[in-house]
């Protein structure tokens, strides 16, 4: 691509406070500089420290990197080791009576389960499994809502080497039964259904339909009886519930030691872009950097309780939910709910009686927060919070400041961590003791991710102009293939253009301290008139006009221009009619000429209840670019959470 244009300036520096970079694992820049020169210097050496270093495994490793099949890059193949024996039993007996997890329910009730516990009833459910014959390398999809059992389910599949797929509770039976076909699962976990909002939501349902309509690979599925009242066996296969499948299986299930390379699991991208790609890890190479992540860039330590508000449907849910917290033996808070019930407070009620000091959720969830005020947290004690994080969509610089002063009371550090499915774990993102933030940029590439914005011929872009980001030499966490898909992997991650390099499919750009900006997807970028704007931009300065609470921009063929930009805002309050909405779109096209410029004036704006957004709470702008164009929109919606706003924002309602 041509260079982008950088139309967003912020210039608000904040550094770390001296009190936490004192206590932080890695608390200066110097001592992130020597990590990044050691990476230079040795690059496998340095990953095969941090492999030692945070994994146990059971038979060493000899070899760091094969790459001599690239890009089916393998990492420690010659180890073996058990990932739930990394997340549980080698925290026992020392932190037996630790809590590992604090659950709270829809309702408000809270159970704790310690490491002990944990162990416990992973053994019995990994026994279950091996009951129903499950073996390594079978596929089992998960199909839970958010509740502590799915990370159990999760870890029980670790135990015996078979290889888990969740799907997110709130997908419907057509995507369960795509992933379920395409994975070939021998077995389905799930549950009567769960309680979101004071509301039941019935998910075996869900599971029955999908059967009906033909997976044929399935043998069994397991019911958790989580909210009473529905019926088991009304699907064509054998059925169990949870207490029928653990009952009289003993507590203790020898771990199976795989080999580094066997997957891990397989999860399906969010669909913002396309068709869901069914993106494989490994078990070893990730879980170095889920737990090394989980160190450096949360600073997790044996005091701190932690939480992270994804579902275990996304990859969020995965590396920092399941895999890195459990690795580093920290306590965690697994959430059923909603944030919105039993009002606006529920997270910060949340933070203030469980004493929360690390919290990493989306922007989607802090711009929904914010629009309801400062008076609903200003009303709890949040100041049990050390760290903050975010994750899934650039964050626009207000929702930044408003989570850094209102929810981090200006004393948390705010990680804003770039990665994707793919990565497996973060990969840009500022390390809190050592890194000076600026808000809207991830900052830096972690030691040892090689990060950079290139053109389409894999050359660096000067400074201050965006690129694509790619990572030019492999990590650990790197997916290692598309499900059954080698050739769309290859295609997609390391096209012929580029020599050998990542490609991330998002566009960025690095200014002057060599900080990163991302830019929104590849596919985002709007071409106005020969210059090539990023949508995140304008929709950053949408977004800081006081009355707008989200917007996307997409841009529309024009004869003149190339292209024209369309908006599409949701404004604080009631969407605006008739003359208002006339009225707050002259407001907006000026503020944003004001904000960045004519050439980013838009042409239209349309205003929504809100906007269509995958169920992960990302903006599917595909859809927005049809609806702007005045056709309908096409592609793969399956993963829509809101299908009612398209005809809305067509203005056909
Ligand atoms: P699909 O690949 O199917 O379109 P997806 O890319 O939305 O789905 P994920 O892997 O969950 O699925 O999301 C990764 C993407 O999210 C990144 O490529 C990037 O566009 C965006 N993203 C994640 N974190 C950040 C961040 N901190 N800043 C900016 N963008 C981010
Ligand atoms: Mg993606």
């Amino acid at each position: 691509m041509d260079n982008l244009e950088s139309i967003l300036s912020e210039n608000r520096v904040f550094s770390p406070a001296p009190e936490f970079s004192e206590r932080a694992r890695i608390g200066s820049r110097a001592a992130f500089d020597e990590l990044v020169a050691e990476a230079e210097r040795d690059f496998e050496g340095f990953w095969a420290r941090l492999a030692r270093e945070f994994v146990t495994w059971d038979t060493p490793f000899t070899q760091t990197l094969d790459d001599s099949n690239a890009p089916f890059f393998k990492w420690f193949a010659d180890g073996k080791l058990n990932v739930s024996a990394n997340c549980i039993d080698r925290h026992l007996p020392a932190k037996a009576d630790k809590t590992a997890i604090i659950g709270e329910s829809d309702d408000g009730s809270v159970t704790h389960i310690s490491y002990q516990e944990l162990h416990d009833r992973v053994a019995k459910f990994a026994n279950a499994l091996k009951a129903q014959g499950i073996e390594k390398g079978d596929r089992v999809v998960i199909y839970l809502p958010m509740i502590p059992d799915a990370t159990v389910a999760m870890l029980a599949c670790a135990r015996i080497g078979a290889i888990h797929s969740v799907v997110f509770g709130g997908f419907s039976a057509e995507a369960l039964r795509d992933r379920i076909n395409d994975t070939e699962a021998k077995l389905v976990i799930t549950a009567d259904g769960n309680m979101r909002g004071g509301k039941k939501v019935i998910l075996k349902g869900q599971v029955d339909k999908a059967l009906e309509h033909g997976c044929p690979s399935v043998e069994a599925v397991i019911m958790l009886e989580h909210i009473g009242g529905v019926a088991t066996g009304t699907s064509s296969v054998k059925e169990l519930t949870w207490a029928e499948a653990i009952d009289g299986q003993p507590a203790e299930c020898e771990p199976v030691m795989v080999e580094a390379e066997h997957p891990l699991f397989i999860l399906y991208t969010s669909g913002s872009t396309g068709k869901p790609k069914g993106i494989v890890h490994s078990s070893g190479g990730y879980l170095v950097n889920a737990a090394m992540t989980s160190s450096w860039v949360f600073d997790l330590n044996d005091d701190d309780v932690y939480w992270c508000t994804a579902d275990v449907g996304w990859i969020t849910g995965h590396t920092y939910v399941t895999y890195g917290p459990l690795a580093l033996g920290v306590t965690q808070v697994i959430f059923e709910g909603v944030p919105t019930y039993p009002d606006g407070g529920r997270f910060w009620d949340m933070v203030e009686r469980h004493k929360v000091s690390v919290f990493y959720t989306a922007p989607t969830a802090i711009r929904a927060l914010m629009k309801l005020g400062d008076e609903v947290p200003n009303k709890y004690d949040l100041s049990s919070l050390r760290l903050l994080g975010t994750v899934g969509e650039p964050i626009n610089p207000e929702a930044w400041v408003w989570y850094h002063q209102v929810i981090g009371g200006g004393r948390c550090p705010i990680t804003d961590t770039w990665w994707q499915t793919e990565t497996g774990a973060h990969a840009i993102a500022p390390i809190p003791g050592a890194i000076d933030l600026v808000p809207g940029s991830c900052t830096l590439p972690l030691p040892g991710i090689i990060a950079d914005v290139v053109d389409d011929h894999g050359h660096s872009v000067p400074t201050e102009s965006g690129g694509n980001l790619v990572i030019k030499k492999p990590w650990p966490s790197m997916l290692r293939t598309i499900w059954g898909d080698d050739e769309r992997f290859q295609r997609t991650y390391f096209p012929d253009n580029l020599p050998g390099y990542y490609l991330a499919g998002d566009s960025a750009r690095r200014d002057q301290d060599g900080y990163i900006w991302i830019m929104g997807r590849i596919d985002d970028v709007i071409n106005v008139s020969g210059h090539r704007l990023g949508t995140m931009e304008v929709e950053s300065a949408l977004v800081a006009h006081p009355e707008v609470a989200e917007a996307a921009v997409v841009g529309r063929p024009h004869d003149v221009k190339g292209e024209s930009i369309v908006a599409f805002v949701v404004v604080k309050g009631d969407r605006p009619q008739g003359e208002a909405a006339e009225a707050m779109v002259k407001t907006l096209r000026d503020w944003v000429a004001e904000q960045i410029g004519p050439i980013a004036k838009p042409e239209e704006i349309r205003f929504g209840d809100n906007l269509p957004k995958t169920r992960s709470g990302k903006i599917m702008r595909r859809l927005l670019r049809g609806i702007a164009k005045g056709e309908p929109p096409e592609g793969d919606t399956s993963t829509l959470e809101n299908p009612a706003i398209l005809e809305q924002l067509m203005g056909n309602d």
